[in-house]
């Protein structure tokens, strides 16, 4: 184990506070990139190395599998092995697996796979027609009432205090519906993981009295997005202990749509008397430069509860400003992130230091298309997991019978003399694992995948010279379960909900229009704008170095509309940010980009651009011309929209010769 002095190496005053406080409530409220993570495993780490815990009685509960399974690396790096970190879910399953027997007896229960095929099902026996949309509205709400502990006759006056998508009665009889198909069907779905695991320490006291005498200290991590439900497992699994460490920031509440709630982070020192609450406000992950973009969002918050006004400070060296840059369509704005992103790989960025975060899943598509374009490798995150891939699947099975021909008494020197990475590739090789990439999206991807097992072989055969396919086999094993994938080397693509407590060195925010973010279905809700405010900052916070943010102005399929940049940005671009409005031909893509550049002059009046780039020919919007009347109406619009709000000089940069 390392000593405490390295524990508590790179810390700043207030962080070593919280590592160093004494067992009991502890809870760290602060910003983004302010260092929690860190601080929590450190903590973890000191109270393990002065004796107070063995690793073995900490549970870590943190959002994501890939966290989980961070923590673990990192807590293992400082020499601490053996603390269960999982998500809430992970946690209750291996502890349900353990109790089930002497819970509800030896019947065997299934997890559930399908939700959508059993909600469906519920609402055709009430005759309800499911089209793609209301179904997924419907399970929605069945998570939001499961996650906020409203049961189905409790559904209608719960909901009544909110604006739900379905009629309340009608989602109160699909949400009856669908439990009682569940039940008959001896079926768990992730929610019940959580409901059972609660039960069973709360009406089983020797269950209760186990638990508890295994674990001893709690970790939360991300704590402004814990459901009641969560927090009742949380509060179960304590007890009337407060061994608890907290870390959270309110300000990236961004789950409320299911049930989260930063009120018990908020609330933490009165539940807990005696506890010790931290506040960080050095943010060490971004420049100055995205820390004031990151402040400047959420000081226009409509709302912000007492605790969660925090300000970031910035601690590192300047860097470049953000960029910004306006398009006409979709597949505009992604092949100019797409050309960006090559840019920036072939000037030696790694492409697993580059993101481009977007508001929902659907829009990756057109940013997977626009790098597979420009050979440019990526991954979706949050997309089907990596274990669970047929093409990985495929190549497991065929290791794994490679492995069972492999003498295990065999000479590592000797027969087919090759070392683990050589085996694994001759293995992969038929599965279709070539020297290069091939053409194509889906045989890129499954490409992809066999390349990140055969990199997984030299990792272990770098940490463990004597590992064979057996071991190498155990070792994906344990990947698995643990939910731990390999890291795909691409450029990363992540719904901005994926993204959260990840950070890169170049961030693209894309999409930014009114309708996405905010998305279309907050409008009128005052707390779900908010919401959505909130995910743009955590995007904005991923970034260390650098940040651009994109928008188009129309949307290609189902007709050409228009559409207003994302109102979240009004008023924060600061001054001397020029915005580049593009112009209905392929060739304004090349001027579309907004960065500095030399200040051109209006070709029709001469005066200076101030802060105008990369523009072809210029025109300021105030002189007469030949223009496409539609355009110069929609330059008039923006103008008187947006000019004095967003402090830019007042005109408007062109970028297409074709339209003077
Ligand atoms: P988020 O709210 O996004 O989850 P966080 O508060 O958990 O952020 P971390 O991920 O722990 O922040 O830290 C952000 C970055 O700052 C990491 O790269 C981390 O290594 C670094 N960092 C944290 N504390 C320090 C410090 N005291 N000195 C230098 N770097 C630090
Ligand atoms: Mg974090």
């Amino acid at each position: 184990m390392v000593g405490e002095r390295r524990l508590l190496d790179g810390l700043d005053p207030e962080q070593r506070t919280a590592v160093l406080a004494p067992r009991g409530p502890v809870c760290v409220l602060a910003g983004a990139g302010t260092g929690k993570t860190r601080t929590i495993t450190r903590r973890i780490a000191a109270l393990v190395h002065q004796g107070h815990v063995a690793p073995g009685q900490v549970l870590a509960v943190t959002f994501t599998a890939r966290a989980a399974a961070e923590l673990r690396t990192r807590l293992r790096d400082l020499g601490v092995g053996g603390v269960q970190a999982r998500t809430f879910h992970a946690a209750a399953l291996r502890q349900l697996r353990y109790f089930w027997p002497r819970v509800v007896g030896d019947a065997p229960w299934q997890l559930l796979e399908r939700k959508p095929t059993l909600v469906a099902q519920a609402a055709h026996r009430l005759g309800v027609d499911t089209e793609r949309e209301t179904l997924r509205d419907l399970i929605a709400e069945i998570e939001w009432a499961k996650g906020t502990l409203v049961t189905p006759g409790d559904y209608p006056r719960a909901a009544a205090r909110r604006t739900p998508p379905v009629a309340a009665e009608l989602t109160a009889r699909v949400y009856d519906g669908y439990e009682r198909l569940k039940n008959e069907a001896r079926l768990l779905d992730f929610d019940d993981l959580l409901l059972h695991t609660a039960a069973a320490l709360e009406e089983h006291q020797e269950v209760a009295g186990e638990f508890r005498d295994r674990y001893r200290c709690f970790v939360v991590d991300e704590y402004q997005d814990v459901t009641p439900l969560q927090q009742r497992v949380l509060d179960a699994w304590l007890g009337d202990r407060d061994d608890l460490t907290v870390v959270g920031d309110a300000n990236q509440t961004i789950y409320s749509f299911a049930g989260a709630s930063p009120r018990w982070l908020l609330g933490f020192s009165r539940r807990y008397q005696g506890s010790t609450v931290v506040r960080l406000e050095r943010d060490y992950r971004s420049t100055p430069q995205v820390v004031a973009l990151a402040n400047g969002l959420i000081d226009r918050a409509k709302e912000r509860p007492a605790g969660s006004r925090l300000r970031l400070v910035g601690q590192r060296q300047d860097g470049p400003e953000p960029t910004y840059g306006e398009y006409d369509d979709e597949p505009a704005e992604a092949r100019a992130v797409a050309r960006r992103i090559r840019e920036l790989v072939e000037s030696g960025t790694a492409p697993s230091e580059i993101a481009v975060l977007y508001r929902i899943n659907a829009q990756s598509e057109a940013y997977e298309q626009a790098l597979s374009e420009v050979g440019v490798a990526y991954q979706v995150r949050g997309g089907e997991r990596f274990f669970a891939r047929q093409e990985v699947r495929q190549a497991v099975r065929a290791l794994r019978a490679a492995a069972g021909e492999e003498d295990p008494g065999r000479d590592p020197g000797g027969r087919p003399d090759a070392d683990l990475p050589a085996r694994v590739r001759v293995v992969l090789a038929p599965l279709g694992l070539t020297a290069e990439a091939p053409p194509g999206q889906a045989a890129r991807e499954r490409w992809e995948s066999l390349r990140a097992l055969a990199d997984l072989a030299v990792e272990l055969a770098r940490a463990v010279p004597e590992a064979d396919l057996r071991r190498f086999c155990a070792d994906l094993d344990m990947r698995a379960e643990a939910q731990f994938p390999p890291t795909v080397q691409g450029v990363t693509l992540a719904s901005l909900h994926a993204a959260k407590g990840l950070e890169w060195d170049a961030v693209f925010l894309v999409g930014l229009v009114d309708g996405t973010l905010p998305i279309q279905h907050a409008e009128g809700d005052d707390a779900a704008i908010e919401e959505e405010r909130r995910l743009l900052y955590v995007g904005v916070t991923r970034a260390r170095d650098r940040l651009w943010l994109s928008w188009s102005l129309a949307k290609v399929e189902g007709g050409r509309r228009y559409r207003r940049r994302s109102r979240f940005l009004h008023g924060v671009i600061p001054d001397g940010h020029p915005v580049s409005l593009a112009s209905r031909t392929r060739r304004r893509e090349e001027g579309n980009a907004v960065g500095t550049a030399p200040r051109p002059t209006c070709r029709v009046c001469g005066r200076a651009l101030v802060g105008a780039s990369e523009v072809k020919l210029t025109r300021c919007a105030d002189c007469p011309s030949d223009v496409d009347q539609d355009l110069l109406e929609r330059l008039r619009r923006w103008r008187a929209e947006r000019a004095t709000s967003l402090r830019v000089p007042a005109f408007v940069v062109l970028s297409d010769a074709t339209l003077l």
